[in-house]
């Protein structure tokens, strides 16, 4: 099997891969960065980015994604196409990385910035009017309903401090809960049933969002009734939870109990030397693209300090 020894390795090509990438390029380093499946991440499937510092007009997810690639390839990141399908992480480096099953990397160091997953709920419409309406980042797209109504659905946390955000930018926010109580904890369930223009549909599930090329209405199904109902609305929000892209590393990396992996809290090192984490992989609270890209400038930062007191 071929194998190629590396001095610092990336694993990600998100926000937070890229911002490590470009810091580590900087500090010359050489980053060697693996893109994974889809180069760019989670903002490959958004469309407007308007919450991004330095862009006052806005910009598109991927148009956003392509910058910070020349941006870290400025400075020589060597950025390559494929996904870390095996590790092996021991206490000392070299760490070897397995790319495809097919390449062994030996690196010195390794930052990983595989980031997360929304979870989704699995309806046809739902994926052919992403983007059109349908997403799941209230934070990310809210604005673009102000004074309309959505629906949201889920009922953890994400979901009732979602529904909260919205609530204050649109009309009114139909929240679908599938069981009749909350996984939320109380209080931000006080708050959700608190909040007038917070309309919440117990026992009940999507059973269909509406619309040609944007969002229309939605579909609910009360499942203790046997009964439908049509609401008409321009945003519909899923909050129903985030899978880390952390199972290739779980051997070796402590994650918690959900799969995010835990560092030194307000650092980027994980419990194997040499391996720092970044991005939404390691972060479930706020889950922004310009929290990810902070945390991969520390990560890289963490890691230029590790390998100069090493070599
Ligand atoms: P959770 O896994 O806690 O909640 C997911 C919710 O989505 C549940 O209510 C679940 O319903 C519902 N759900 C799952 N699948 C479906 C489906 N197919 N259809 C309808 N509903 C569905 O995820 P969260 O993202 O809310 O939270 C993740 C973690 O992050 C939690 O530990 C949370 O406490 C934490 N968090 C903390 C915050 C903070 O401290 N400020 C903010 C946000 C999150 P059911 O209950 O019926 O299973």
């Amino acid at each position: 099997m071929e194998s190629e020894k590396i001095h610092c390795l990336i694993i990600g090509s998100g926000p937070a891969g890229y911002t490590a990438a470009i810091y580590a390029a900087r500090a010359g380093l050489k980053p060697i960065m693996y893109t994974g499946l889809v180069q760019g991440g989670q903002l490959m499937n958004t469309t407007d980015v308007e919450n991004y510092p330095g862009y006052p007009k806005g910009i598109l997810g991927p148009e956003m994604m392509e910058d910070f690639k020349l941006q870290a390839e400025r400075f020589g990141t060597d950025i390559r196409y494929g996904m870390a399908t095996k590790v092996e992480f021991n206490q000392h480096p070299p760490h070897k990385v397995w790319i495809d099953g097919e390449k062994l990397l030996e690196a010195d160091a390794v930052i990983l910035a595989t980031g997360a997953e929304a979870k989704w709920l699995g309806l046809d419409s739902e994926k052919r009017l992403n983007g059109s309406g349908v997403s799941a980042c209230a934070v990310c797209d809210g604005f673009f309903f102000r004074k309309q109504e959505v629906a949201i659905v889920g009922a953890g946390d994400t979901a009732c401090e979602e529904a909260i955000y919205l609530s204050k930018i649109c009309s009114t926010v139909h929240m679908i809960v599938r069981r009749d109580v909350m996984r939320a904890s109380t209080i931000m369930q006080e708050r959700v049933i608190n909040t007038p223009n917070i309309k919440i549909y117990w026992n009940s599930q999507t059973d269909e969002i509406l619309g040609d090329t944007v969002v229309e209405s939605v579909r609910i199904k009360n499942c203790k009734e046997n009964t439908m109902t049509e609401v008409p609305i321009s945003g519909f929000f899923v909050a129903i939870g985030h899978k880390p892209n952390s199972d290739v590393f779980k051997e070796y990396i402590h994650t918690d109990d959900q799969g995010y992996v835990i560092t030194v809290p307000g650092r980027t090192e994980t419990n194997v030397e040499g391996v720092f984490a970044c991005g939404d992989l390691q972060d479930k609270v706020f889950r922004q693209a310009v929290t990810a890209a902070g945390t991969g400038c520390m990560a890289a930062l963490e890691t230029e300090r590790y390998l100069s007191a090493k070599h």
